[in-house]
């Protein structure tokens, strides 16, 4: 059985290989239209007869390989690691950002690069930003809700408000508590944490490292989608020890912060 399956594997990884090299042609022979001149009807079919690619790998790859045709740091990405490393985010990356791209897509899962991306989109490229909330309130609530604002903004009153919810106290217990569990979930109501996010939260994230505070304080323990778990232990969330309305992602972990060697472990216990 074992057998079995190591030969699928290796046959696999060759196969993978070769589509890999036939996609980076693609676009040359696109261009030289060298499909047409050998008989095919389209480059889709030539591909598709040729070294069975769908017409979604030839669009991909025609689109990804022209992309980073100007920036050789993606290039060489696609070349050792193949087209879908570097689709999450051949849309967004310049000329200037390439070589920070391309290390993003050396280090990341497809996944966690197109989470990632997401993000950078919605921190990086999108300015300041406010969101207009219509409430019908009681006027007597309305009343009082002003008069607890007082001369605060709107913003500053309603993060008191959110941090000001009563909390159970910290514990030093080698499993999380339950009761800490459940106010930690039912702060976001079982949605993850992360700002704009609206998934389930499945996991639940130490910001300050259990292995380097092994104290379960509920204000540093947030339920966080899969997703947002990844990147949290990329180490790419700044103000982690705030709330998540304060968090904004970094373009670079900060190598000195000791969570950063915790991560590294983290990864590294991850990857297969
Ligand atoms: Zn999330």
């Amino acid at each position: 059985m074992t057998k079995l399956h190591e030969e699928f594997v290796k046959y696999g990884a060759n196969a993978k290989r070769w589509l890999r090299q036939c996609a980076l042609l693609l676009p040359e022979i696109a261009r030289q239209e060298i499909w047409r001149k050998k008989g095919f009807g389209s480059i889709y079919e030539y591909a598709a007869k040729l070294a069975g690619m769908s017409k979604s790998q030839v669009d991909t790859a025609l689109w990804v390989v022209r992309a980073v045709e100007d920036k050789p740091e993606l290039k060489k990405v696609v070349e050792e690691k193949g087209i879908n490393c570097v689709k999450p985010i051949v849309a967004i990356a310049t000329k200037e950002t390439a070589s920070f791209w391309a290390e993003k897509a050396t280090e990341m899962s497809q996944h966690d690069l197109e989470i990632y991306a997401k993000e950078y989109k919605s921190d990086f490229l999108r300015g300041e930003k406010t969101e207009q909330i219509e409430m019908s309130l009681d006027p007597a609530v309305a009343d009082q809700l002003r008069k607890m604002k007082g001369n605060r903004d709107w913003n500053t009153f309603m993060k008191e408000l959110m941090d000001g919810q009563p909390k159970p106290e910290p514990a030093q217990t080698k499993q999380v508590p339950t009761r800490i569990k459940n106010t930690v979930r039912a702060r976001t109501n079982g949605i993850c944490s992360y700002p704009n996010c609206h998934k389930p939260a499945e996991e639940l994230h130490h910001a300050n490292r259990q292995a380097l505070n092994p104290t379960h304080n509920p204000n540093h323990i947030h339920a966080l989608c899969k997703s947002h778990h990844h990147l949290a232990h990329h180490s790419l969330i700044a103000n982690e020890e705030r709330q998540p309305h304060e968090w904004r992602l970094l373009a670079y972990p900060d190598k000195t912060n000791p969570k950063y060697q915790v991560d590294r472990l983290v990864q590294k216990y991850r990857s297969p």
